[in-house]
């Protein structure tokens, strides 16, 4: 076992392999705020990717309800029962939120994924990782519970009723959309419990990818993911996952015109809730500065998006605007301790983050980089007694070649029919 350095926790892990770091990460954020439900991105990958026999239960990318939905059924609640089991006395976050890139959440007591497999029984084989394996009904279903939101215990249709459900602050009732893929984990389970050495994370760009050649179906990455995001194949008797679409990413693809292009979940979202990009990252897997790339700028200077479950310990690298109107308890279990903050400067967002959130789904291309000129002040109110004021700045964006690829504005601009066209189609 070597030592790795996760900023995610604050603290250096135990991680079966030694630390490494690709020359440029595969990172997205999803703003759940705005997602709809829809399934297009669900839909743009199983039309691209797994639409072949034996993938018929296999989504790659998939849109699940939150509390209640999951695929597989209750994915997060099995895997945080398992890490309760091995921290009896629980995982606590040390310290505050903060500006330091190394440790921005605190640092996270208590034995994470890594650290735990001897803490809790797992039959005669030696585990690498803490994990299970869903049974093949669990695989079913990929979208049960579908907007079902939580009641009272013993009242299931009592949705607005007396007692308060979100006593951490939000609406009584609530549920919201989770739009989940392979996080391509800078410390990925699926890589460290394969027996054969058949996944591999991609040195340019931190891509986690299965070799179907070397791959024979033992699914211990299916155990170990503790996303799910491996799939198992009965057909080939190999296991599958998402593979960030890269060609694309390459820019190799016909339309990338030679610059890194986003991928098909990410360019086909009808919500425009998901912004996909590439970071630099240091020796530790660290996040170096890069201020006018927007996910840096989200994640590290505006803060609003967080990663999903950090006590894992694999260091995901999908990141998400938590929602505004839900209970903050729950949202903490699932983004740690940064949720009240992001959620408070969502909800009055500044000039700069107000114009950076008009980047989500103007172009295919992935953006490197922004540059805001300043416009008039448009608005202005008190949001939850806060004052807020908005300014019709414009946003540029460019390319990996520097090149410009489009600008867009604050304040939507309004089109008006001329009379000759008011009825035509
Ligand atoms: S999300 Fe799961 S499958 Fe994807 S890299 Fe992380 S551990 Fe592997
Ligand atoms: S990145 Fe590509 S392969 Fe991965 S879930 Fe999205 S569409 Fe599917
Ligand atoms: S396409 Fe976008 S809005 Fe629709 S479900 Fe997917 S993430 Fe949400």
């Amino acid at each position: 076992m070597s030592s790795v350095y996760n900023w995610q926790l604050g603290r250096a892990m135990r991680y079966p392999f030694e630390q490494a770091a690709p020359k440029e990460q595969f990172a997205f954020v999803i703003n759940i705020n705005r997602c709809i439900g829809c399934q297009t991105c669900t839909m743009a990958c199983k039309s691209t990717w797994t639409f072949s026999r034996g993938q018929e239960h296999m989504w790659w990318t998939n849109v699940e309800t939150k509390p209640y939905g999951g695929y597989p059924h209750h994915w997060d609640v099995r895997i945080l029962e398992l890490l309760h089991q091995a921290n009896p006395a629980g995982m606590t976050w040390q310290g505050k939120p903060n500006g330091d890139p190394r440790q921005p959440y605190g640092a996270l007591s208590g034995r994470n994924i890594f650290e735990a497999p001897d803490q809790v029984a797992r039959g005669a084989q030696p585990n690498q990782v803490l994990g299970y394996l869903p049974s093949e009904e669990e695989w079913t279903s990929p979208n049960m519970h579908e907007d079902v939101p939580p009641a009272p215990a013993g009242k299931p249709m009592d949705f607005g009723g007396g007692e308060d459900l979100a006593r951490g602050g939000g609406h009584k009732t609530w549920f919201f959309y989770l739009a989940r893929l392979c996080n391509h984990c800078s410390y990925p389970a699926c890589l460290a419990a394969c027996p054969r050495t058949a996944i591999y994370k991609r040195p340019e760009d931190g891509i986690v990818l299965i070799d179907q050649k070397e791959c024979r179906g033992y699914r211990k990455c299916v155990e170990a993911c503790p996303y799910k995001k491996s799939m198992y194949r009965g057909t080939t008797r190999t296991s599958e996952k998402c593979i960030a679409c890269y060609p694309r990413v390459e820019g190799s693809d016909p339309e990338s015109d030679g610059v890194p292009m986003e991928t098909r979940c990410m360019a086909a979202c009808i919500g425009q809730v998901r912004m996909q990009g590439l970071v630099k990252v240091d020796k530790d897997n660290v996040w170096t500065e890069d201020r006018y790339n927007p996910l840096y700028y989200l994640v590290h200077v505006a803060k609003v998006a967080l990663p999903l479950y950090p006590q894992f310990g694999t260091e995901p690298n999908g990141y998400y605007i938590p929602p505004r109107w839900v209970n903050v308890k729950y949202l903490e279990q699932m983004f740690g301790p940064g949720v009240s903050q992001a959620v408070e400067r969502y909800r009055t967002p500044d000039r700069e983050l107000l114009a950076v959130l008009q980047l989500f789904r103007r172009s295919n291309r992935i953006i490197a980089r922004y540059e805001i000129k300043e416009g008039p002040k448009v608005y202005e109110t008190t949001v939850n007694g806060k004052k807020f004021e908005m300014y019709n700045d414009t946003i540029i964006a460019f390319d990996r070649k520097n090149r410009e690829m489009f600008r867009t504005q604050v304040e939507e601009p309004l089109h008006v029919r001329p009379p000759a066209h008011q009825n035509s189609i």
